[in-house]
């Protein structure tokens, strides 16, 4: 029997429900069975792990699973403590947020060097040793599990560095955000044994189909009628589209019709645009898949 390939997933959390979908999207039909940690993809032999987002860059690392879905922020502060990390393999385009520095509004924030000899407490102290290394700057840090928007409250440090995307939590605790540290997303994340020869062909199926998903997603197939003279006009407008594939109309020497698949967000100003340039019949259709 061939091997299967093994994909740790966030167990609970706020990657969970994304990271599964996408597993999903990508064609696999997970079964949630009776065993908790462990899913059984259906139509291929994989195999979900589900688990503390913590454990997944070792996991991937130590071979327990061949690929991971996991914050860049984790992977990143795994990086820095100069054990063996796993491979970065492609941005996923969710579970966006960002490590910033917050201070109280009696701080007077004017750069990292404002930093010099402050205590800073944060769960990242290896990514943010590497920010005040790269700014010169001598800065306490004060190691925390949770909730280290208190800190400067408890009188446990000056400023924290903590993960933020709405700055809801840190307003709550009277502090706002002065500096990014490090933006961040959901990154997929290969281990080495993906590359064995038995594992090979499953696994750059698996790659192949997580990054079809994510390139088609927000991405649309646009078409329209133009008159051939416009066409360098319509392919500036084209939001990320490559060469468009241009063909004849019937009848018509002097107009084409133009499809092309665009990678960004296709607004109705864009479409007001395309019309002004000429184009008629245009049509904005989603993209279930691309490979
Ligand atoms: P676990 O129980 O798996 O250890 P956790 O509590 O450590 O979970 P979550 O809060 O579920 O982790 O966050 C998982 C990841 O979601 C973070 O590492 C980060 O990459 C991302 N994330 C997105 N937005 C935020 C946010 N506002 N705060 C914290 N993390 C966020
Ligand atoms: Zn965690």
């Amino acid at each position: 029997m061939s091997q299967r390939l093994r994909i740790a997933l966030q167990k609970s959390g706020r990657l969970a429900d994304k990271s599964l979908e996408l597993v999903e999207s990508a064609g696999l039909r997970v079964v949630k069975g009776a065993n908790e940690l462990l899913y059984r993809i259906e139509n291929a032999p994989i195999d979900v792990l589900r688990v503390r987002d913590d454990d997944i860059p070792t996991f991937v690392a130590d071979g327990v699973a061949d690929f991971g879905i996991v914050g860049l922020n984790v992977l990143a502060e795994r990086s820095s403590e100069g054990e063996r990390a796993p491979e970065e393999v492609m941005r996923l385009g969710f579970g966006r947020c960002a490590l910033k520095i917050a201070a109280p509004e009696s701080f007077r924030y004017e750069g990292p060097h404002s930093l010099d000899g402050v205590r800073i407490a944060t769960s990242y102290p290896g990514v943010l040793r590497r920010f005040l290394d790269e700014h010169g700057v001598g800065a306490e840090i004060v190691k925390m599990r949770g909730a280290v928007e208190v800190a400067p409250r408890l009188k446990l440090s000056q400023v924290v560095c903590d993960l933020v995307s709405t700055g809801a939590t840190l307003e709550a605790n009277g502090l706002a955000a002065v500096e990014t540290v490090l933006e961040s997303e959901a990154v997929l994340i290969r281990g080495r044994r993906a590359l064995d020869p038995e594992l090979q062909r499953n696994a750059e199926s698996f790659v192949d189909r997580v990054g079809g998903v994510v390139a088609s997603r927000g991405a649309k197939y646009v078409m329209m009628n133009a008159p051939r003279s416009a066409l360098p006009q319509i392919s500036a407008i084209l939001p990320g589209a490559g060469a468009p594939t241009v063909t004849p109309l019937a009848g018509r020497d002097d107009a084409v019709a133009v499809h092309a698949v665009c990678q960004e967000s296709v607004f109705w100003e864009t479409l007001e645009r395309l019309k002004g340039a000429g184009a008629s019949a245009i049509l904005v259709l989603p993209i279930e898949k691309m490979m």
